[in-house]
């Protein structure tokens, strides 16, 4: 426990208040997180939005206010909307696509107040302005979004954000932020194709899930995570890539990812901590953070409980 652990707040502080909102962001910092992620995908007119999915329904009211937007596959895509129409539409808890019921029941309820989509752009004035006003550093975790669907649709994602950080003072390794990607390919042309000097993080996945031309298994792989070692400084992998599950004395069964990961000098944070979507291998998320840190020596958590995560480290420092 010597070297500095991090919580990453996930899509804010979004075990509390709708995710990616400046309310849940804003949430996330007074809380004390290490970082504040923003999912990144872009607007008709290209402005680019933090917003989870490509799709707007999801999350927000657009099914009534824009009844007849929705593409051939009965989805409202945030590609189609300009920004002055994405301003206009209420941000709410997530919700399942056709039934509408909430993901996490137990969350913030339904509600009259005003939530938006923000902007990159606002996000950014949002976290360096509270930097600012509390003399705290917090750290950026942008993440780009389906960068080959977007290109599929005829836009340069990376392009468009590499772009606004770059306005926003971000630039070199030295800075506090580290970009995140699914898609292997997009994470090395960031690195090589527009040299961008900032922190990389390779995202790791599993090939079902179809989240990007990625052949996840192979970077799983000794030689895989030598690969991603040429130009990601961190590795984001799923809880369960680094613990499999536990053991007959009831100790985590940790995978070889972590130590593979830190032989390559690489950090690992692992997505993501949810108290309300505990694994089933643990009872609280007191023990999951335990056996992230202590047992899976992971370098940083993805968490919706910021808060709660921050609590966790402090603790565990406590205990040397
Ligand atoms: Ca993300």
């Amino acid at each position: 426990m010597n070297r500095p652990r991090h919580v990453i707040a996930h899509r804010g502080a979004s075990g509390y208040l709708p995710e990616h909102t400046l309310a849940s962001k804003s949430l996330a910092h007074g809380m004390g997180a290490d970082f504040i992620e923003q999912d990144v995908v872009l607007s008709r007119d290209h402005v680019p939005l933090v917003l989870h999915d490509i799709y707007l329904d999801t999350v927000t009211d657009v099914r009534s206010q824009f009844p007849e937007r929705a593409r051939a596959d009965g989805r409202y895509y945030a590609l189609d909307f300009s920004w002055a129409e994405i301003q206009q539409l209420h941000v709410h808890e997530r919700v399942h696509v056709g039934t509408d019921e909430a993901v996490y029941p137990g969350r913030f309820p339904p509600t009259t107040l005003t939530f938006r989509i923000p902007s990159l752009s606002q996000e950014i004035e949002l976290i360096q302005g509270l930097n600012r006003s509390t003399g705290r550093n917090v750290g950026l975790y942008p993440e780009i979004k389906a960068p080959a669907w977007h290109r599929q649709q005829a836009v340069d994602i990376s392009r468009i954000v590499i772009d606004v950080l770059q306005q926003y003072g971000y630039q070199s390794a030295d800075d506090n932020i580290f970009v995140q990607c699914f898609d292997a390919q997009e994470t090395q042309r960031l690195r090589y194709e527009f040299k961008s000097r900032l922190k990389l993080v390779q995202l790791i996945g599993n090939n079902s899930w179809k989240e990007a031309p990625t052949d996840f298994t192979h970077l799983r792989t000794p030689s895989g995570i030598a690969e991603v070692a040429k130009y990601a400084q961190a590795v984001g992998p799923h809880l369960s890539h680094v613990i499999s599950g536990i053991d007959e004395r009831g100790g985590p069964r940790v995978t070889p990812f972590v130590s593979l990961a830190h032989d390559q000098g690489m950090q690992v944070t692992a997505y993501t901590v949810r108290a309300d979507d505990l694994p089933v291998y643990v009872t609280s998320l007191n023990q999951l953070m335990e056996f992230l840190i202590r047992d899976a020596d992971v370098d940083g958590v993805f968490s919706d409980f910021p808060d709660r995560s921050r609590h966790c480290l402090q603790a565990l420092r406590g205990q040397g």
